[in-house]
């Protein structure tokens, strides 16, 4: 089949031109994502506008050809990578973006960048809050398709609770509107799309909700001589009912990667960090709050910034991390797990054991809001082959995520690298519900074969 998708596609070529390319070497980025898998895909196809992307489709799927699409490809779990080498169709190009200030409804097609619908909402004081650590690449469509968290995602929900209607085109080529696009639904397709991976459909077009810019409080900078203290300053403002708009977690060696990285901060060995913004007119009052509990706690450094150029600084050092942490090492095996926020203590102090006992070094950073945690196993140069007490400390994090009543991917998707974790987490009721939707939507399993299921 993989040469015959080369022959397959050639008439496709009369009209996309340039624009569908068979010599994938020359774009090496599209075999690949974040989680570093690569695989060369057999064709590239760039589409501008909805009627290609449902041209595009109709002639794949006549000719049976395997699709994967694709946004800026900073997925983590493999999500956009053609392991099935197919074709890659990518919505980049669409890139509307209409803000309607006094609706408060942004349309935008799925190659918007997610930081240009933040500025352009900004330009009206409005704000669309799912702010992915990776905003200033991803895309809206790979938002929507991996159901994005972010740094805000605590106080003011993830992708879906933003999305009001999407356009998108099924295997079968058929355009769906949903939400507001639709004249009437009675089961929420929308619901169905978002967090699909790029199995279900292809997003065309999507319509998000926009808030009111918040009121702006403080940026709280604290560190600590011990994790778990860190960690239960996140269960205390939880359980107290302080919402900040911001409440990130790093341990120290995920805070010095970052800060050898990029020096933002004159910082002398801590063993963590958090970092909260708050927002709201009581802004002020959890400020003082939480920097109360910090103490409490015995935070050994404590910063207040109201000045925001400053407290870009103090940002700095999260929004590096993942590069940083990267960086610091021959390979980063990243996992995604997320507990409820009053356990998080207890998974903080299992990954410091974990680092402990293993020979590998092990860190960890995430939305603590959430209770989610990044667990990264980093493969250094020079030292031996430890696939296998990675893969051994892989499953007792998991094990212990699942005791602790948590999650295995908190916000990154199932894609290929939690594939086959699947089973652990769903029971065969849900499982079989998905998989039924797979073959509603997609019957000859065209789309993003290999992944998930
Ligand atoms: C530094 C860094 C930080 C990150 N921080 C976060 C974070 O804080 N929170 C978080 O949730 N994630 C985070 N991620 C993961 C990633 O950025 C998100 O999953 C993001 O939503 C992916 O968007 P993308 O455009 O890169 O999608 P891609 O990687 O291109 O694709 C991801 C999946 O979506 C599908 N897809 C893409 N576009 C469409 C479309 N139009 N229609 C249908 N399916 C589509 C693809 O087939 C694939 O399965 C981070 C990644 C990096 C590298």
């Amino acid at each position: 089949m993989t040469e015959k998708v080369v022959s397959l596609l050639k008439p496709l070529q009369a009209r996309f031109g340039g624009r569908l390319i068979f010599e994938t070497d020359r774009f090496p980025d599209y075999a690949r994502d974040a989680s570093e898998i690569n695989v060369k895909p057999k064709a590239i196809i760039f589409a501008d506008t909805e009627e290609e992307v449902i041209e595009i489709i109709n002639f794949c799927r006549d000719r049976k050809i395997p699709m994967v699409f694709r946004g800026a490809g900073t997925g983590y779990t493999g999500g956009a990578v053609p392991v099935e080498n197919g074709l890659v169709l990518s919505l980049e190009h669409l890139k509307k973006l209409e803000i309607i200030p006094e609706k408060r409804i942004g349309y935008c097609g799925p190659g918007v960048i997610t930081i240009d619908l933040m500025k352009a909402a900004e330009k009206h004081r409005l704000f669309y809050p799912p702010d992915p650590a990776s905003y200033d690449e991803s895309t809206l469509g790979g938002n929507v398709a991996e159901c994005a968290g972010g740094l805000h995602c605590k106080k003011y929900g993830v992708t879906k609770d933003y999305v009001i209607g999407l356009k998108a085109v099924t295997a079968e080529g058929e355009l769906l509107k949903t939400g507001i696009y639709a004249d009437n639904e009675l089961f929420d397709i929308a619901g169905v799309l978002i967090g699909s991976e790029g199995l279900l459909a292809a997003v065309t077009e999507i319509a998000v909700s926009l808030i009111e810019l918040p009121e702006k409080g403080a940026t709280i900078l604290a560190a600590f001589d011990d994790s778990e203290n860190a960690a239960r300053v996140v269960s205390e403002v939880t359980r107290r009912g302080i919402v900040p708009a911001v409440m990130e977690y790093m341990d120290g060696d995920s805070a010095a990667c970052s800060n050898q990285y990029e020096k933002t901060l004159e910082l002398e060995k801590t063993e963590a960090i958090l970092l909260f913004e708050t927002t709201g007119i009581d802004a002020d009052k959890q400020t003082d709050d939480i920097m109360a509990i910090c103490r409490k706690h015995r935070s050994t450094i404590l910063k207040r910034e109201t000045d925001e150029e400053k407290a870009e600084t103090l940002w700095k050092i999260r929004r590096n991390l993942s590069k940083a942490v990267k960086a610091s090492a021959v390979q980063k095996i990243s996992e995604d797990v997320a507990v409820p926020p009053s356990r998080l203590p207890e998974l903080v102090a299992f990954v410091a054991q974990l680092d402990a006992e293993y020979p590998v070094r092990i860190n960890a950073y995430g939305h603590a809001g959430d209770g989610n945690l990044h667990v990264n196993f980093l493969v250094e140069a020079g030292k031996p082959d430890y696939s296998k007490e990675i893969e051994e400390g892989i499953n007792r994090l998991f094990d212990k995520t699942l005791a602790l009543g948590g999650t295995l991917t908190g916000e990154h998707g199932i894609g290929l690298t939690k594939r086959q974790f699947l089973p652990r987490e769903f029971d065969a009721a849900t499982l079989g519900a998905m998989k039924a939707i797979k073959e509603v939507f997609d019957p000859q399993k065209l789309l993003n074969p290999g992944k998930m299921f």
